[in-house]
């Protein structure tokens, strides 16, 4: 039996009378990458913050790591966040900061009794492992969009994740730049042994990096297989008209 790394049941959650999540049952393996595809204001970002605890679902259970999110108390919490690397959409990099200082910034305030040399060398083969070696002195500003969403993933991955949580990571690139991005994604897996979600309304992005595609209708998950068996065979009308649009 594989191993469960985020198990999702009954979910529901509303803001007075929207009624986002009604029901989300889903389930993260570990070492996959699962791709969770709605249209905007399906709520997949609301699923990504109760999964870290910054909001709670009224019904239904959140475990991840082994644990019910939502009983946590605050040290538990953050422990568990550590464990988790989430990127959300629009999060930018601290514009006034170096990109070492960017990507210092959660060891230090998380991880206590490293040495400068070891805060450095740790920063220096993330941003080796995303393409950008020469860019530890440069400010947010000096950086194209792509090169700012490459240090986004390095500083995620400070901490040693084992889930990374990517919201809309190529929303806003251009096709080439979104394909690095895309490759990003799975190198990291490959080399930080990660189980990763993917938020992303980009066909393209769900292609490339899902081994599992997930689609968010009407606050449930009612698809979820092979991007194949999703799309190319898709009998739900709505399923079919996201593939049609986007390709
Ligand atoms: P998306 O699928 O585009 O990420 P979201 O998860 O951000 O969508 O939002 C789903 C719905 O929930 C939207 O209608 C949004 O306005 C609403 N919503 C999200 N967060 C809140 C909040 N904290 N308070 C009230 N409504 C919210
Ligand atoms: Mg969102």
């Amino acid at each position: 039996m594989e191993e469960k790394v985020v198990e999702i049941r009954g979910l529901m959650k509303s803001f007075g009378d929207l009624d986002v999540l009604k029901g989300v049952d889903l389930d993260l393996f570990k070492g996959e990458n699962l791709v969770v595809l709605g249209k905007s204001g399906s709520g997949k970002s609301v699923l990504i913050k109760i999964m870290v605890g910054l909001l709670k679902q009224d019904e239904g259970t959140m475990r991840v790591l082994g644990k019910e999110v939502s009983e946590l108390k605050t040290k538990a919490l953050n422990d568990l966040r550590l464990k988790i690397g989430f990127s959300f959409q629009n999060s930018a990099l601290y514009d006034s900061m170096t990109v070492r200082e960017n990507m210092e910034f959660p060891l230090v305030r998380n991880v206590k009794n490293l040495t400068r040399g070891e805060i450095t060398k740790k920063i220096e083969e993330l941003l080796d492992s995303v393409g950008l070696p020469q860019s530890i002195n440069q400010m947010p500003s000096e950086l194209s969009g792509g090169q700012k969403k490459r240090i986004g993933v390095a500083r995620t991955l400070i901490l040693n994740p084992e889930i990374m949580l990517y919201d809309e990571p190529t929303a806003g690139l251009d096709p080439i730049t979104c394909m690095d991005i895309n490759n990003l994604i799975n190198q990291v897996r490959e080399q930080y042994n990660t189980s990763s979600i993917v938020i992303t309304h980009d066909l393209t992005c769900a292609k490339v990096t899902g081994d599992r595609q997930a689609v968010l209708l009407d606050g449930q998950f009612k698809s979820v297989g092979s991007f194949d068996e999703v799309f190319a065979h898709a009998d739900d009308r709505r399923v079919k008209s996201f593939y049609d649009y986007n390709f």
